[in-house]
């Protein structure tokens, strides 16, 4: 016969949930109650499934390319992936010695290719004044964006919301913000989401020029670089 390991356990909780169990056990059952109460419900477990699905990793060159593969595994097994699935990711990883101009064009050359890679970017170059010029607007312009972004969360604080398009009073405490459980439009009124609109546009603008003038000046200088790897983990559920 083969034993039961759990005939124990399944025993005891058949026992427990026989009818009319006597006073002092029933009291004793409830004052159980609280401390299963304080049970943590179970955390979900850190597996590549849930994990990030892709991540930059940067390295000062001197580093040996070995030296550089090994600590980022020993990060991902901390992180909570298995040493299969570690050295599966790694798999594809190539270090391409080509240099960008910038940290955002390497990123940005880095998200077109299907598996972890390797590149390197120009770092130590002083920025010109122009650039001195657009990393202050930029400032500015993601101060403004901020600002309004807080401003505006004080408009689901309270209780009630009125709809900006159907005008239906709604209750915040049962809704996804920012949309009209009865309408499906936004709640917010047009001249907030044209204000968010415009706000956007002007800080995406100067952030793009501000990358587009590092780009043409730091083509005509070297001041050093970095390794940048992005990961990829094709284990990931979308
Ligand atoms: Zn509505």
């Amino acid at each position: 016969m083969i034993s039961e390991p759990d005939f124990e356990e399944i025993s005891l909780f058949d026992l427990s949930d026989e009818k009319d169990p006597p006073e002092a056990i029933k009291e004793n059952t409830k004052t159980e109650i609280p401390a299963k109460e304080e049970i943590k419900p179970q955390e979900i477990a850190l597996t590549a499934e849930n994990l990030w699905q892709d991540k930059y990793w940067e390295f000062d060159i001197t580093n040996p390319t070995q030296t550089i593969r090994d600590s980022i595994k020993a990060t991902m097994i901390e992180e909570g992936f298995t040493k299969r699935e570690v050295n599966h990711i790694f798999k594809g990883l190539f270090f391409k010695e080509k240099i960008f101009n910038t940290k955002s064009q390497a990123m940005e050359y880095l998200k077109t290719l299907p598996t972890t890679y390797a590149v390197k970017y120009k770092i130590g170059i002083p920025p010109s004044p122009k650039m001195l010029t657009l990393q202050k607007r930029c400032q500015v312009q993601e101060e403004k964006w901020t600002n309004f972004l807080q401003e505006q969360e004080k408009r689901w604080a309270g209780d009630f919301i009125t709809c900006a398009t159907c005008h239906s009073r709604i209750n915040t405490h049962y809704i996804t913000p920012p949309v009209c459980p009865v309408c499906k439009q936004d709640l917010r009124p047009q001249t907030v989401l044209k204000k968010l609109q415009s706000l956007q546009k002007a800080l995406y603008d100067v952030q793009k020029k501000y990358e587009q003038t590092s780009r043409k000046y730091n083509a005509q200088f070297t001041g050093g670089e970095k390794w940048i790897i992005r990961t990829i983990n094709s284990y990931k559920k979308s």
